[in-house]
């Protein structure tokens, strides 16, 4: 079956208004696959500017908005926190949850990130859930175990059955930002098993789940990444505040 492949931007805190114009006029020149979907999620204070811009510049709705994170919790009395509802007003599709930078920096669990993801759902945006493994993990051969653990509690959480509206994003955290790219054997392997272990609850939801790599990929590796039997595409980093360059990947994949 052909899964939706979809390539997503992670700005993190980098980008400007400048970056928005750029990235919407030369994404627009770019030939997706039919299968594809890019989304760029840019900081908040970006979001509205890359939505009205994208419309002025009728951008293909093959190319969507992501926010990086959101609040679990409803309008309310939550000062410096954004809303699901708040982003969805803003024409915003996906957002990404529980990235390791939030799990890490920001001490956040596997249980507040299913609570997130369950909000999300509920609002109508599709979640880009985040798990990987440390460098340390990796070498203790915990890789899988921990995978497990970040993933269980959002089917407690959601249930299996609303997987079908979820994207995983497989990062493993030493890949990140470092240079360091899992060989595209190492990450068909990983998202193989991030594969089974939802098949081993639904099978048919499994199959429709896209599993997005991300950590360093860039040009000149995403080819033989975007080639593996279960990577449906990435989730770009440092490659993604450079237009060419993220133009290259989107075209690849
Ligand atoms: P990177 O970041 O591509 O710069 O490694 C990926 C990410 O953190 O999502």
């Amino acid at each position: 079956m052909t899964r939706q492949a979809i390539v997503a931007a992670n700005w993190k805190m980098n980008g400007s208004l400048s970056l928005v114009k750029e990235m919407i006029s030369g994404l627009k020149q770019v030939e997706l696959a039919s299968n594809v979907k890019v989304v760029v999620c840019p900081s908040f204070p970006y979001l509205a500017a890359y939505s009205n811009e994208s419309t002025k510049q009728n951008l293909s709705n093959k190319f969507c908005l992501g926010a990086q994170n959101m609040s679990e919790q409803q309008n309310g009395a939550y000062t410096g926190e954004v809303s699901s509802e708040m982003l969805s007003e803003l024409s915003v599709n996906y957002v990404i949850l529980g990235h390791s930078e939030r799990r890490s920096l920001y001490q956040e669990t596997s249980n507040l990130i299913a609570l997130k993801v369950a909000k999300a759902l509920e609002d109508n945006l599709t979640p880009i859930l985040c798990i990987g493994e440390s460098e340390q993990e990796r070498t203790a051969e915990k890789t899988e175990a921990v995978l497990a653990s970040q993933i269980q509690p959002v089917i407690d959480e959601i249930g299996i059955e609303k997987f079908t509206e979820v994207v995983i994003a497989y990062e493993p955290v030493w890949a990140i930002g470092t240079g360091k790219t899992a060989s595209p054997e190492m990450a068909q392997e990983t998202h193989a098993f991030i594969r089974q272990y939802l098949a081993n609850e639904s099978d048919i939801v499994a199959q429709k789940v896209p599993l997005l790599y991300g950590g360093s990929v860039n040009e000149g590796n995403c080819e033989q990444l975007f080639a593996q039997t279960d990577i449906d595409g990435g989730l770009i980093g440092g490659a993604s505040l450079k237009v060419e360059e993220f133009s290259v990947i989107c075209s690849t994949a």
